[in-house]
């Protein structure tokens, strides 16, 4: 146990928890990250970190200076709360489909949020792309400048994995990983742990969600996709700056129907309540571990605290909504207790 000097210093160093069920099922170790244990309970404060710093590094960002990012929420927690840290305003710009939990945590923490539909990223209203118009308008304007901290081509993104996630998982396990897979969002995560294991003899692997259109370009070079996923923060549609140069070893594509049991169960079996990606990142490691063969040891991602999609995948109503199933105990009264 230490002592953390400020915020910044007590993101990272997350456990890796043993994940029982999926590894009784394989026979393998299937650990997780817990990465819902950073400050913003979720695996971007690093990326959020790691993107402050950089910008500090080059000169780019200024004391009292403005951080403006385009995020599907967790990213804007992350630069929020690490900004708000440092002495950095922030503007987020989200996607008015992501939870309203995360919007609100991000209002919570200061940032000034900025809803926009949701569309694809050829159009030029898409969240990101607006982002950065708002960054280059607000650069001009403030008087402490802004920076767009632009989290999918920005490699510093990336970075905080290779200097920090690769080598803590590598340690924590004395070496002995065999394998490491997650989704993409940005690819930060994937990519940048690619980068330090797959060096180090580690197979690493992407978990693909319906409607993304990477697991079609790893397997067949075209970037299409089909389907839909109601997990948020992941399902890229390109081959963003963080993606660049990194090759799968394996890819999956992993429907919700196979990812949403897994998270249910791991809330009511195992006490871990995640968010949606973490259905798809911990089906990945089961796909990986069969493929593998037993006695393997495989690390994935447990992205981030499941509270913060009460609205949605922990709510009956969405899930029918949604044509998804809806498990029993979900929808059950409580026993009467005398
Ligand atoms: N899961 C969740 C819940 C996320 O918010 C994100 C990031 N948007 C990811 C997974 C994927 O992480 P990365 O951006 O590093 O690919």
């Amino acid at each position: 146990m230490r002592i953390a000097r400020n915020l910044a210093d007590a993101v990272g160093k997350t456990p890796l928890i043993r994940l029982t069920a999926a590894s009784e099922a394989t026979g393998c170790d299937i650990y997780g990250k817990a990465e819902f244990l950073n400050p913003g309970q979720s695996v971007k404060d690093r990326a959020a970190l790691s993107i402050i710093n950089d910008a500090v590094a080059r000169g780019t960002l200024q004391p009292g200076g403005t951080i403006v990012e385009g995020t599907a929420g967790n990213t804007g927690i992350g630069l929020a709360l690490v900004g708000a840290s440092m002495g950095y305003k922030t503007v987020i710009v989200i996607p008015e489909t992501q939870s309203e939990e995360k919007k609100e945590m991000i209002r919570l923490a200061g940032a000034e949020l900025v809803q926009v539909p949701a569309a694809p990223y050829r159009n030029p209203n898409n969240y990101v792309r607006y982002s950065g118009r708002l960054a280059e308008k607000l650069a001009a304007t403030l008087p402490n400048g802004a920076i767009w901290a632009n989290q999918f081509d920005n490699v510093a993104n990336r970075q905080a994995h290779i200097d920090t996630t690769g080598p803590e998982v590598w340690e924590q396990t004395g070496g002995k990983v065999d394998g490491f897979i997650c989704a993409a969002g940005s690819g930060g995560t994937v990519a940048g742990m690619g980068a330090y294991l797959q060096p180090n003899g580690v197979k690493v692997g992407l978990a693909d969600p319906m409607g993304a259109a990477l697991h079609s370009y790893y397997t067949t070079g075209e970037l299409k996709s089909e389907g839909g996923s109601i997990t948020e923060g992941i399902g890229q549609g390109r081959i963003t700056a963080n993606l660049e140069g990194f090759t799968p070893d394996m890819s999956f594509q992993i429907p919700d129907t196979e990812a949403l049991p897994i998270v249910f169960d791991l809330l009511r079996h195992e006490g871990l309540c995640m968010g949606g990606s973490t259905g798809i990142n911990i089906a990945g490691a089961i796909r990986m571990a069969r493929e593998m063969g037993p006695g393997h040891t495989i690390v994935t991602i447990l992205c981030d605290y499941g509270t913060r999609y009460a609205s949605k995948l922990y709510n009956p109503d969405f899930l029918r909504s949604k044509d998804l199933p809806v498990p029993d105990w979900m929808t059950e009264d409580s026993a009467d207790i005398p």
